[in-house]
């Protein structure tokens, strides 16, 4: 179906259902000028916004447009999930060129929708403009106690760097979907559906699902939170690969930092497609992104309490991977060797190449 079928206004009747998922915090979603909404008393709140542009972000036909949908919602939740705050409302935005259907449309929100019942989030409003470019930006509301806010700068010397789950992932998916491409033999229908499991040795879809579908680390963002004042000193998204993020950390706290290469936590799905393209797996890890996995620095002495809340609640890993350190020492990265590397976001060069 076409959208001219339907017209603007009946494009967004069938955005506006399914919206609402926590009722007491919208007094007026879609259908008026503005959307209103409830306010927390005496919390703040946090607002940012991320948007995906076809050919820049994302490719179209590659992947479905739940997808398509589901992550444009994703990495906003996990830019929530790295001030410590909880996610509440959204208005999406969505640019249609004149070949839009309106089964892309109905792609895209029912992935959006997917993520946002899973976290008890609405929709409440946006916009729809016609262009020759297709895009999808998403602004995502969240609220936090002022006390449990996480920033970049808080990290001190001596603190521990920590990670949660895997690196590296999200860079081997798109190094499978490139060469797939490349080959002619991508087929768009081998893609984990949203909710499919990955079997344990399916390495292609589990760096698949880790590219096309990542999951916002809002539990452990919850967890973290509410570990007690001062015992999480800094936190950013791993969204542009872990060297680039320890070095945004180091930038705003003023400090230097240092990496154990060695235990920089790659998962085996990772590790056999890296294999396969004889690429050194940690090259994705620090330079891939797209991990959206959560980096924050804790006190040292508090790595215990960490793993230990992790634990407790049955959470996905946490991994000490290094430490921070003066500013005036450097950013730096110990390979297995023991050799040190400096840690700058366009330090891939010093890896060995065979995929790009
Ligand atoms: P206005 O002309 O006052 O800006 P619109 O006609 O653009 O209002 O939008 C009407 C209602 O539909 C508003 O509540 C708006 O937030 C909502 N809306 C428009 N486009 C979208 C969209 N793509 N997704 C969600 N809500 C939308
Ligand atoms: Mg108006």
């Amino acid at each position: 179906m076409r959208i001219s079928d339907i017209g603007e206004f009946g494009l967004i009747d069938r955005i506006d259902k399914g919206c609402v998922n926590d009722p007491s915090a919208v007094a007026q979603g879609i259908g008026d000028d503005a959307a209103v909404l409830t306010v927390s008393p005496g919390r703040k709140l946090l607002v940012c916004s991320d948007m995906l542009v076809e050919d820049v972000h994302f490719i179209r036909g590659v992947a479905p447009w739940t997808h398509v949908g589901y992550k444009a919602v994703a990495v906003n939740l996990s830019d929530i999930a790295a001030m410590g705050g909880e996610p509440k409302n959204c208005v999406v935005s969505i640019a249609l060129p004149p070949w839009a259907t309106v089964d892309s449309v109905d792609g895209i929100y029912e992935g959006m929708k997917h993520l946002l019942a899973k976290h008890g989030v609405n929709l409440v409003g946006g916009d729809t403009v016609e262009s020759s470019l297709f895009a999808i930006d998403v602004t995502m509301l969240g609220e936090a106690d002022e006390e449990e806010i996480k920033y970049r700068n808080g990290a001190r010397p001596g603190d521990v760097i920590m990670v949660t789950g895997d690196l590296g992932a999200s860079a081997a998916g798109l190094h499978l979907l490139k060469s797939e491409l490349d080959r002619k033999a991508w087929n768009a229908d081998s893609i984990p559906g949203i909710e499919e499991p990955v079997g344990p040795k399916d390495h292609r879809t589990a760096v698949l699902r880790a590219h096309f579908l990542p999951v916002p680390r809002m539990k452990e963002s919850w967890i973290l939170a509410r570990l007690g004042t001062g015992l999480v000193t800094a936190m950013i998204d791993v969204s542009d690969g872990l060297a680039s993020e320890v070095g945004h950390i180091c930038d705003e706290s003023g400090t230097g930092a240092w990496i154990d290469s060695t235990r920089v936590p790659i998962s085996e799905s990772c590790r056999a497609v890296a294999g396969e393209a004889r690429v050194d797996p940690l090259k994705w890890a620090l330079f891939g992104g797209e991990d959206y996995e959560l980096l924050f620095t804790v006190s040292r002495g508090c790595v215990g309490d960490v793993e230990e809340a992790f634990e407790a609640v049955g959470l996905s890993k946490v991994t000490a991977i290094g430490e921070v350190t003066e500013a005036s020492l450097g950013r730096w990265i110990v390979m297995p060797d023991g050799e040190r590397m400096e840690l700058a976001p366009g330090g891939y060069a010093h890896f060995t190449e065979g995929s790009r």
